[in-house]
């Protein structure tokens, strides 16, 4: 191996080759990349690939990313989503300084370039209808036909162009188009529209215009107007490199940049698609936008997924040209880390029993030290109040325990974690057999946790102080398609929506410390998973978001030697 070369960045897939290589050979000076969303809908997790690939190729190689809007379609595009979407990109830690660039920023020059395709022969104005549009484009298997305004004259195709701008016609009446190959085997070079006339006002033009570039009349120029080096995007964009290339060879542009294509991210389990995602919104199946069901990255963050564990499955799933699905199950795997890493712990208790404590002095409370996060000591120790009565779970008690149940029985003495041991003594039933409380009675030798001879409980359970306990409801989340492949076989996505996925548990008890907890951070309920506080929450109602359980499905399969699915 040859040590003297210069390190090559730390994860190579084939775009970083490619760019090493350019900055190597010397066909381009500096890396200029470019995230470019159309503000159509709120950013989701296959954005987030698309934005650390791009950012992160600038960062690793000492170039720059723009961020740009692809504004070319006002009839869709809201000042809502521009925002939403500039917030998105910076929580998930990247920043594009003062490179903010609009497609809408270069309307004048577009418009200016189009009348030199006309000027030169290489564009018209056509009067088609769009219905005759598609119709005379052809097919995959027959070439297209020519309009018969194709051939008219260039001065007569600057006029009506001129007058499509200045408001005359009315939208459909006209558009102007590339005068190309109507034979090509590439149906994007069939004479592609340029402009269409759209009376509708644009969020950042205002009435400026009523005739919007296509997005392929918009995109290349934008990228040689910035001087993009690498103008990377998905593979459904491989078809239409010809005629971005075709733009770039026939106008004149400042620069010369070149498109690559990527594989898109799929998720099992998920649809990550704006046009679905905005039905799921507007027919009301979520909450909005931002549930935490949904696989927008305003979703995910009040899911309490941190932007950290985003970046890393970023890098986990890397960069290919062969499709292919990841399991959900990967994303999950990738945020646990982070979260066992930096998540503090707390006691939380979802399906409460109550458990009294006969021989503890009632007026009494003790101040238990505990640690905030036994994976990082850094974190230190909080003081939880315990008292003669306290919350425990439900599921953590049996009357009558099978063999391998360890957890609280009649006779038997478990650890309260960070507490006491106890012994059940009694069990307290309603009417209907019910349990209703636990009478137990504690060893006031084993206070942190220990026992000075040594005995060991095979069960260490979490606890809520009643007197303390702080009210919560917790919202559980399950995925929201049932089918790993929604949408798969013809079917509807919306016949695949899970109808569970949302469980809604009230009467939760949480230690009094996590009314504390601010929006956004999330926190490990010890045993049971990892909670945050949503936005819904009130000064009186406490609301939290299950944003993962503990249970590492992921690593599970991949012991299994599974590795992907199809
Ligand atoms: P959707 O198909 O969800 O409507 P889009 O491609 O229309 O998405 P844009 O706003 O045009 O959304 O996308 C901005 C950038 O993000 C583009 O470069 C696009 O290639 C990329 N992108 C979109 N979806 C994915 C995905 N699933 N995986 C990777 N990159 C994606
Ligand atoms: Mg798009």
């Amino acid at each position: 191996m040859n040590t003297e070369t210069s390190p090559a960045p730390e994860r190579a897939d084939f775009i970083r080759e490619i760019v090493s290589a350019d900055l190597r050979e010397g066909r381009c000076d500096t890396v200029v990349t470019r995230f470019p969303p159309e503000p159509n809908g709120y950013l989701h997790i296959g954005h987030a690939k698309s934005i650390c690939l791009n950012f992160g190729i600038a960062e690793e190689f000492g170039g720059r990313c723009h961020l740009r809007f692809d504004d070319t379609n006002p009839v869709k595009e809201e000042q809502e989503y521009i925002d939403s979407i500039e917030a998105d990109v910076r929580w998930l830690g990247f920043d594009w300084g003062e490179h903010l660039y609009h497609a809408s920023d270069y309307f004048e020059q577009l418009y200016e370039w189009a009348v030199e395709l006309i000027r030169a022969g290489k564009a018209y104005v056509d009067d088609l209808s769009a219905d005759e549009i598609r119709e005379y484009r052809g097919t995959l298997t027959e070439p297209g036909k020519e309009s018969p305004w194709r051939n008219r004259s260039i001065d007569e195709s600057l006029d009506l162009f001129e007058r499509m701008r200045a408001g005359e016609f009315e939208n459909g009446a006209r558009v102007l188009r590339a005068k190309i190959d109507m034979a090509s085997g590439n149906i994007n070079m069939r004479d592609p529209i340029l402009y269409r006339i759209l009376h509708t006002e644009h969020p950042r033009t205002g009435d400026a215009w009523c005739v919007y570039p296509n997005y392929d009349f918009a995109h290349g120029q934008s990228d040689a107007i910035e001087g993009i080096t690498h103008s990377i995007c998905t593979l459904e964009f491989q078809d239409h490199r010809p005629l971005y290339d075709w733009f770039i060879d026939n106008l004149p542009v400042p620069s010369q940049p070149r498109q690559y294509e990527f594989a898109r991210l799929n998720i099992t389990h998920t649809v990550l698609s704006k046009r679905v995602l905005l039905r799921l919104v507007n027919e009301g199946h979520v909450r909005g936008w931002d549930d935490p069901r949904m696989p927008t990255l305003s979703g995910l963050r009040r899911r309490g997924f941190p932007a950290e564990g985003i970046r890393d499955f970023a890098a986990m799933i890397g960069v290919a040209r062969a499709d292919s699905v990841v399991e959900v199950e990967m994303l999950e795997h990738a945020v646990r880390d982070v979260l066992n890493r930096t998540a503090v712990r707390r006691f939380g208790v979802l399906d409460p029993v109550k458990v009294v404590i006969t021989n503890y002095p009632e007026d009494r409370v003790e101040e238990m030290d505990v640690p905030n996060n036994p994976e990082d000591e850094s974190a230190g120790t909080r003081r939880v109040p315990f008292s003669r009565e306290l919350w425990i779970e439900r599921d953590d008690f049996m009357e009558d325990p099978p063999k391998k149940f360890f957890r609280m029985a009649p006779g038997r003495e478990v650890r309260l974690r960070a507490a006491y041991f106890v012994t059940c003594d009694e069990v307290v039933k309603d009417a209907d057999g019910n349990v209703v409380e636990l009478r137990c009675s504690y060893d006031p030798d084993t206070r942190g946790g220990a026992a000075p001879d040594g005995r060991r409980p095979k069960a260490t359970l979490h606890w809520v102080s009643a007197e303390h306990a702080v009210p919560a409801v917790v919202r559980l989340y399950d995925h929201l398609f049932a089918s790993p492949n929604p949408g798969s076989g013809g079917r509807d996505f919306f016949d695949d929506l899970n109808t569970e996925s949302e469980t809604v548990l009230s009467g939760c008890f949480v230690e009094p410390s996590v009314v504390d907890v601010p929006c956004g951070q999330t926190v490990q309920f010890e045993r049971l998973g990892y909670f945050c506080v949503d936005p819904d929450s009130t000064k009186d109602t406490l609301v939290l978001n299950r944003a993962l359980t503990l249970k590492d499905t992921w690593a599970k399969l991949q012991a299994q030697g599974r590795h992907d699915t199809a």
